[in-house]
């Protein structure tokens, strides 16, 4: 059994529960999706997904309840959106808990003010996606190890180091279950 946890510590994490239940759909495997909220969830899970929300808190939450070690010493795959890059960086602008899973330093609300949010049409694996960016992190540099996944003007976006994936933007707000299925593949790739 396949199973996809949604950390459900702090943020957009119903909207993820259902997108990945979509997803799921796709695939052969007999599978389930739960909600993660202490360090046995964790550790049923075959593949994380970190939503957005405020990393700040996430990562504080991600220690007090010990997920952060589960997902660290158990190499569980991590899907990382917009607060979920954050927290899958080696390094940020801001004093924080991180998972260090991915070797890049990650700015916060990278996009400025007047532009905190907005929806863009990008790139990523070789098709068109609607990105919709909230308060959106970006990437500042990367480590030889990271693959760069899209760019937006001269920003990185996505990225993916081993089976860990990071992304700026929201892909559970819209109907489009491919980018979540990419991440299905990964972690299947860990388990078969
Ligand atoms: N700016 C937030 C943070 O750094 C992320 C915003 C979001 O997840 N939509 O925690």
């Amino acid at each position: 059994m396949l199973t996809i946890g949604i950390l459900d510590l702090q943020g957009n994490v119903s909207e993820h529960f259902e997108i990945t239940t979509k997803a799921l759909k796709n695939f052969e495997n007999d599978s389930r999706v739960i909600k993660v909220r202490n360090s046995a969830e964790a550790s049923c899970c075959d593949g994380i997904i970190i939503s957005g929300g405020e990393s700040t808190v996430i990562g504080k939450l991600l220690e007090k309840t010990g997920i952060n070690n589960i997902i660290i010493n158990e190499k569980i795959p991590v899907f990382g959106t917009c607060a979920g890059m954050v927290l899958s960086a080696s390094k940020t602008d801001y004093e924080q808990p991180l998972l260090n899973l991915i070797d890049m330093e990650v700015k916060r609300n990278a996009f400025g003010r007047q532009k905190e949010s907005f929806e863009k049409e990008i790139d990523i694996l070789g098709y068109k996606f609607n990105g919709i960016f909230i308060r959106a992190p970006a990437v500042d540099q990367v480590g030889e190890d990271v693959h760069i996944l899209s760019r937006l003007e001269d920003k990185i976006i996505g990225v993916k180091q081993g089976n860990n994936i990071a992304i700026s933007f929201h892909p559970e707000l819209t109907e489009d279950t491919r980018l979540h299925e990419y991440f299905i593949k990964e972690v299947l790739k860990c388990v078969e």
